[in-house]
């Protein structure tokens, strides 16, 4: 299999106009993390590794504009952001993994709450390579809001590759805060953790929530409860402090209890991912983690069937959650499930889990994206809007050079129209 690693913007289009005289197809990489097959390696396509596209083109401090190449490592652009006092806000566990094209791709979301912490959030212009190896500008590098008109950054922001190539983004950039406030919660049951979370994100909008149930705060501090975090920062310490001190009272008001120490365990292990496979190869375990969102009403209905059902396959040893962002209609959620290393018992806990999520009333993902492995429920999730999707794919590429074996696999089904 070909790997193709261009230098710059040029590179990309001289290689995208090969393969399309050629009718070649290309799999658009970048830092590879993706966790839903997003990106099959299929023999006859090349794999186009946008890793060398690492530049920063230009900061702009006054307006906190940030243009960088899409290949760019989330974690590079982030320290050197840090070093001169900003941020992007955007923290996803994948921080030292995944790319800034790729989070766009994949419509990425981080620890900090939405609004900041997602990859939109940060969002202004994307520059796309197009099929035909043409290179447009979509969104406003004037505008501060970014779009005049139709929204077609939207449009390749969860696009999974499969409509151009982002080479480049214009990011807006926050200033680092001066005071932050991290408090952390015992809540009597995960109902009352939601209800202090949804009063929070209505009138508090702190910039990180986060809810774990008692089976995860009991892995990770040994307590038997569910954990509410919280975590307010600012440049004024006496506003911040109050806002601290209204979270205080709305917890303790659903029968929270503060218990320091806890979010600063979670904050400094936050990207031990490794560690924790480490520990599950040697027990012959493997772990996943299913993503899903749904509004306030059904949140604790789609934790609890989720949970039961998936613990019910025979080879689950454990599923335990979180919800990691919150919005004033609802929140996601995040399931990790250790199970023993069998291919029948992986693809039963994905069926069970799915059908519990939808039979709730939930949606399939949050923030990792389709790809082939949740291809089998696109209509499902997407409805006609799959149909759409599809007719703009070849609208875009026509010749189906980018990407064709992922989210648009399934455009060649009969129900195409
Ligand atoms: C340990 C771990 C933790 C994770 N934690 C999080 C998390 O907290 N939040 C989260 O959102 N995700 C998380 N993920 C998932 C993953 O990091 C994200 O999906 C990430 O956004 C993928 O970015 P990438 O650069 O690795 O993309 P890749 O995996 O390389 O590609 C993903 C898709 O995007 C397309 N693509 C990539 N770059 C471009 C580009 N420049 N232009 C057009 N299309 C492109 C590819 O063709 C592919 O379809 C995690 C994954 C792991 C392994």
């Amino acid at each position: 299999m070909k790997m193709l690693k261009p230098r710059n913007a040029g590179e990309v289009s001289s290689i995208v106009r090969l393969a399309s005289k050629h009718r070649a197809c290309l799999l658009v990489r970048g830092g590879g993390s993706n966790v839903v097959g997003a990106i099959m390696p299929v023999k006859c396509c090349a794999i186009l590794d946008l890793s060398r596209l690492s530049s920063i083109l230009l900061f702009d401090e006054d307006n906190l504009v940030l243009h960088v190449e899409a290949g760019a490592l989330v974690s590079q652009v982030e320290d050197w952001l840090n070093s001169r006092g900003y941020t992007l806000y955007y923290q996803p566990q994948s921080l030292h993994l995944a790319s800034i094209g790729g989070s766009i791709a994949m419509l990425g979301s981080g620890a900090y709450a939405p609004g900041r912490g997602n990859i939109e959030d940060a969002v202004l212009w994307l520059d796309v390579v197009l099929a035909d190896g043409s290179t447009v500008r979509l969104g406003s590098h004037r505008n501060p809001r970014g779009q005049v008109g139709p929204g077609l950054v939207s449009l390749f922001t969860g696009s999974e590759g499969i409509f151009g190539i982002i080479v480049a983004v214009g990011l807006r950039v926050r200033l680092l805060p001066a005071y932050r406030v991290r408090r952390a919660y015992l809540m009597p049951d995960l109902s009352r953790a939601f209800q202090a979370a949804r009063r929070l994100t209505l009138w508090l909008q702190p910039h990180l929530l986060r809810v774990q149930d008692s089976d995860e705060a009991n892995l990770v501090y040994g307590v038997g409860r569910p954990v509410l975090l919280l975590g307010v920062e600012g440049e004024d310490p006496e506003l911040v402090e109050a806002q601290a001190q209204y979270a205080d009272r709305v917890s303790l008001s659903l029968g929270g209890e503060r218990r320091d120490g806890l979010y600063e365990k979670w904050w400094e292990h936050r990207f031990d991912y490794d560690k924790y496979l480490e520990m599950l190869g040697p027990a012959g375990l493997w772990i996943d983690t299913i993503d899903a969102a749904a509004h306030w009403g059904v949140l604790d209905k789609v934790v609890q069937n989720v949970k039961s059902s998936v613990a019910e396959v025979p080879g689950v040893i454990a599923v335990l959650s979180h919800a990691g962002h919150f919005y004033p209609t609802g929140g996601a959620l995040y399931f990790t499930v250790a199970m023993e290393r069998s291919v029948d018992t992986y693809w039963n806990v994905w069926r069970k889990a799915v059908d519990a999520i939808l039979g709730a009333g939930g949606s399939i993902t949050h923030q990792h994206g389709l790809g082939l492995l949740r291809l089998q429920w696109v209509w499902d999730e997407l409805g006609e809007q799959y149909r759409l999707i599809c007719r703009l794919k070849r609208l875009f590429d026509p010749e189906w050079i980018l990407n064709p074996y992922g989210l648009a696999a399934g455009c060649r089904s009969c129900r195409e129209g």
